[in-house]
């Protein structure tokens, strides 16, 4: 029994099934990417679960790097965006592999380095957000190469439109890096551009290894469906106030929604202050005995209010669904994504730290 307000259960082996599925559909090796907490699903469990499937594991920052050495993750893992140079020591502490993307940090991590560190270089071919000018990386490596700590064991880039249905610029991109790969690569490097729009719609993107993050949670970025994920998370609340309200009387801040009948309402125990997008007022359902019902008023930072039919018959403590699945009823992160002008990939990592993390494995 669990007595939370409001809890995300995530299933682990839904997750290791999606990488499987996701390693096996693409034929090559696998950066398991779980920066952000694994996208809200709470990243040392997650990278557990992963272990057996995941050749290496991707994370934003030195930080993110740093607490899963911290937790005993001992498997090779690349920080996707260049460090400040003051945070040199502990990529060369922590054992972990920095993203090259400009002269002044691969300088400071020569100097510090006590022994080889291997790094990978961020080829920039159009994302314009980070690394090396694609017209630039071979005088860089050039350079480079001056720097006898240091040993290039990778290259990547990174598709600014893979999740498009226009894929002309995704293409741009791999020319650019292909070309550039010609003259820069030795063959021992392991090379990577694709994120998970690019797994599932372009196997042009493949190379030696692919990137994938919210595919690995059961998401889909976009439109191609090559390959059947399951769905990790499932976000659940509970009531903690029924009640019932007269024709014309509102609910919540600002009395919004105004009852035409006489109507029964519930709160649920989860508010924007748990994530929960205060965008879904007055838009948003949930699911109660495997049916929709809608949220009705503003969103509060702790509580939302529903209404309910006449037939229902809910008790304080009943459970909610958020996202996921009860009964036939199914409510997907892109369905609040849609309801809320945003992507998947923010709702998830919105969910808020009040939000209890369950395990299913
Ligand atoms: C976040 C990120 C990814 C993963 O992207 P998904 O769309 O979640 O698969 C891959 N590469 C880089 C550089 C990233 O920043």
């Amino acid at each position: 029994m669990n007595y939370d307000r409001t809890y995300a259960e995530i299933d682990l082996g839904a997750i290791r099934r999606n990488a499987e599925a996701i390693k096996a559909y693409a034929g090559k090796r696998l950066i398991a990417v779980v920066k952000a907490d694994a996208y809200g699903h709470s990243v040392v469990p997650v990278t557990e679960a992963l272990r057996s499937v995941a050749d290496m594991f991707a994370v934003a920052t030195i930080e993110e790097g740093v607490s899963l050495r911290q937790a005993g993750i001992h498997e090779p893992i690349l920080v996707l965006f260049s460090a400040f140079p003051e945070q040199a020591a502990h990529i060369v502490e922590y054992r972990l592999t920095p993203t090259i993307g400009d002269w002044e940090f691969a300088n400071k991590l020569n100097k510090i380095a006590a022994s080889t560190v291997a790094v990978h270089i961020n080829i920039n071919t159009g994302m314009n957000r980070s690394g090396v000018r694609w017209t630039e990386a071979a005088q860089f490596l050039t350079r480079l190469k001056t720097l006898d700590r240091l040993e290039v064991s990778g290259f990547f880039t990174h598709l600014a439109t893979a999740d498009e249905v226009d894929k002309r610029y995704v293409f741009v991109q791999l020319e650019r890096f292909s070309s550039v790969l010609e003259k820069i690569s030795n063959g021992s490097e392991l090379i990577h551009a694709a994120n998970s729009a690019a797994v599932l719609a372009v196997p042009g993107a493949h190379f030696d290894a692919v990137r994938s993050g919210l595919s690995l949670y059961g998401v889909y970025p976009a439109s191609e469906k090559p390959i059947e994920l399951e769905p990790a998370l499932t976000w659940k609340t509970r009531i903690g106030w029924v009640g019932s309200i007269s024709e014309a009387e509102g609910v919540s801040y600002g009395l919004t929604y105004k009852a035409s009948r006489q109507t029964r309402i519930a709160m649920l125990q989860v508010g924007y202050g748990d994530g929960y997008p205060r965008a879904l007022s007055g838009v948003g359902e949930v699911l109660i005995d495997g049916t929709r019902r809608p949220i009705i008023g503003r969103i509060c930072m702790d509580v939302s209010v529903i209404e309910l039919q006449p037939k229902d018959n809910v008790s304080i403590g009943d459970e909610v669904v958020l996202i996921g699945k009860q009964g036939d009823a199914a409510i997907t992160v892109d369905e609040l994504a849609h309801h809320t002008g945003t992507i998947s990939y923010e709702i998830l990592t919105q969910i808020g730290t009040r939000v209890k993390r369950i395990f299913n494995y």
